[in-house]
């Protein structure tokens, strides 16, 4: 019997020409992929200096704020690419328009970095329950997933609940977003190391405060990989200023 994922695959495959979600090229090979090989190239991954910590860029040598009150035992914190325009549209195809596969590529580039933090349950980071009953799916676990499928690790999302839905985070300044989602989540005693997955890291929040409730439940230590990250203002246009003067005439 062919198993489901697979018959979706060639309805999908049928009805949609091979093309690249992105760029709309062609792709070659099996016409699988949904993105093509030129745009995956495209993403740009985190380049250093940047905080050993929590993965924040730290350009002109600058100390890093975004962790400066994190429980000692979480980190490291990594994300794969930069969140450019176009992998911003990606992550909304992904989140909004129902492309769980783009899971695949995106853990392709999570794998990495997920491997370098070792020995570790993989645990998405829970969806309120009201927003996963609208999307359907929860895309942290469709990463995590895909990411244990290249690193065969466990995935244990029932390690990390969401006690209450949490108003939207998107328009909040970073301490709000904090205050947002206080005892947001809860988890059960384990003491085993814990891999947060998520899509996206903007301010942290939200892997803070899960991380602490896995820290307070025994976890030995708490990382997290992000598939993206989002540029913090400051530290963008602190790198512009470094671009600015590294070319200019002295
Ligand atoms: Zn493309
Ligand atoms: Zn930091």
């Amino acid at each position: 019997m062919v198993a489901w994922s697979e018959t979706a695959r060639r309805i999908e495959r049928w009805i949609l020409p091979p093309e690249c979600i992105v760029c709309q090229a062609p792709v070659g090979g099996t016409g699988d992929e949904l993105v093509c090989d030129v745009c995956c190239a495209r993403w740009r991954p985190i380049d250093p200096p940047f905080c050993a910590t929590c993965g924040e860029p730290t350009p002109l040598g600058l100390a890093c704020r975004v962790c400066a009150d994190w429980p000692p035992d979480f980190g490291p914190v990594r994300s794969a690419v930069q969140l450019d325009e176009s992998v911003r549209q990606l992550v909304h195809r992904f989140k909004y328009q129902g492309w769980r596969r783009l899971a695949e590529p995106m853990a392709a580039r999570m794998a990495p970095l997920v491997r370098d933090f070792g020995d570790a349950d993989l645990v998405p980071i829970p969806l309120a329950r009201s927003r996963r009953r609208i999307r359907g799916y929860n895309q942290a676990a469709e990463l995590a997933g895909a990411v244990a499928r290249i690193t065969g690790q466990p995935v244990r999302p029932a390690r990390l609940r969401r006690v209450r839905d949490t108003p939207t985070q998107t328009r909040l300044a970073p301490e709000a977003r904090r205050a947002n989602l206080a005892e947001a989540f809860a988890a059960g005693a384990n003491a085993r190391p814990a891999l947060l997955i998520d899509d996206v890291f903007t301010t942290g929040a939200t892997l803070f405060s899960a991380a602490q409730e896995l820290l307070d439940q025994g976890a030995d230590r708490v990382g997290a990989v992000t598939f993206a990250r989002a540029e913090l203002p400051l530290a963008g246009s602190a790198r512009r200023a470094g671009r600015v003067s590294r070319f200019s005439p002295s």
